[in-house]
């Protein structure tokens, strides 16, 4: 990461030490799956999740949270190299389950279709069809997001996700895909004027997310103090209460903070980055193969220039 302001650093550290899980409660009843409603006591159910896209429920597997899904190295005939040597275990056979919040575009949203679409969307489909896989994708809420791969019911959280200390101790994580700031979103006529302004101020967020975090973090630590930040199910929520005046501004990624402003009237993001962040995919700690294949695939996904070529059509220069 990289720090844009003296500021940052501080709050960065102590980002980088908070509790995710404390403040990655799952509230909104619009979850669509059945991933993320379920703890991981006895690690036996983990196969049994409902699944978006197709309306077929399969079997729980009677053993652990992967179900033992074998790809064959010929079926995955667009992968070159060592991307698909050995067994993949999935959560279901031929299948990658993308565990996601689709409420963050351009990274991942519901298109006027009813499809699922973003850049995160796009990538996976490209990494599922290297590794001969059907993608799956399922809709969460963000704070249950690196759970379910933690527990074995999602093989990949891909969802505008931030690589931090914190979530390392839970999932790992691929190499970095792209690279984010933190932007504070205020109305036109707002007194805010940098991030010095913040403090005292009413903030809003989205629940589990590192601008939940870095926000809520005591002033001494960098922060503007727990009882000034409202978390709220998604950005959008968020947005609304600024239009409403129930808060005074929003703190959140910033492709996301475009997009908002763009679709509300006045609007504007402040000039002042917090930290610069870097998003990759996690993947369960306990499936090291299927880790380093996503990855592989990821990699070559890079090195061709599939990856930027997906991000420059969601995301256009300024
Ligand atoms: N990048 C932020 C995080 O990882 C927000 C992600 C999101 O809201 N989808 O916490």
């Amino acid at each position: 990461m990289k720090m844009k302001n003296k500021a940052a650093a501080g709050l960065l550290a102590l980002l980088m030490a908070a509790s995710l899980t404390a403040c990655g409660s799952s509230s909104s009843g619009s979850t669509t799956t059945a991933a993320g409603e379920t703890t991981a006591a006895g690690g036996t159910t983990a196969a049994a999740a409902e699944t978006t896209t197709s309306a077929e429920t399969t079997t729980a597997a009677d053993t652990t949270a992967a179900a033992e899904t074998t790809v064959s190295a010929s079926s995955a005939a667009q992968t070159t190299g060592a991307a698909t040597a050995g067994d993949l275990k999935t959560v279901e056979a031929g299948e990658l389950h993308m565990a996601t919040n689709a409420a963050f575009p351009p990274y991942e949203s519901v298109g006027d279709d009813g499809n699922f679409e973003g850049i995160d969307v796009e990538i996976a489909q490209k990494i599922a069809d290297k590794l001969g896989l059907k993608l799956v994708i399922d809709d969460m809420d963000f704070g249950s997001v690196v759970t379910s791969v933690q527990t074995g019911k999602e093989d990949i959280a891909m969802a505008g996700l931030t690589v931090t200390d914190e979530r390392k101790q839970n999932i790992d994580f691929t190499d970095s895909y792209a690279t984010a700031v933190q932007v504070i979103i205020v109305p036109e006529n707002s007194d805010i004027k940098t991030v010095d302004d913040l403090q005292g101020k009413k903030i809003g967020c989205q629940e589990g997310t590192t601008g939940y975090l870095y926000c809520s973090d005591t002033p001494e630590n960098g922060g503007y103090g727990e009882e000034n930040v409202t978390a709220f199910p998604s950005g959008a929520n968020a947005v609304q209460a600024l239009l409403t005046g129930k808060i005074d501004c929003v703190v959140i990624d910033n492709e996301p903070a475009k997009q908002y402003v763009a679709e509300n009237e006045g609007l504007k993001i402040l000039d002042t980055e917090f930290v610069s962040e870097e998003y990759a995919i996690g993947v369960s700690k306990d499936n090291n193969g299927l880790l380093t294949a996503v990855n592989n695939a990821l990699d070559e996904l890079k090195a061709d220039g599939t990856v930027q070529s997906i991000i420059d059509k969601y995301i256009k220069a300024d």
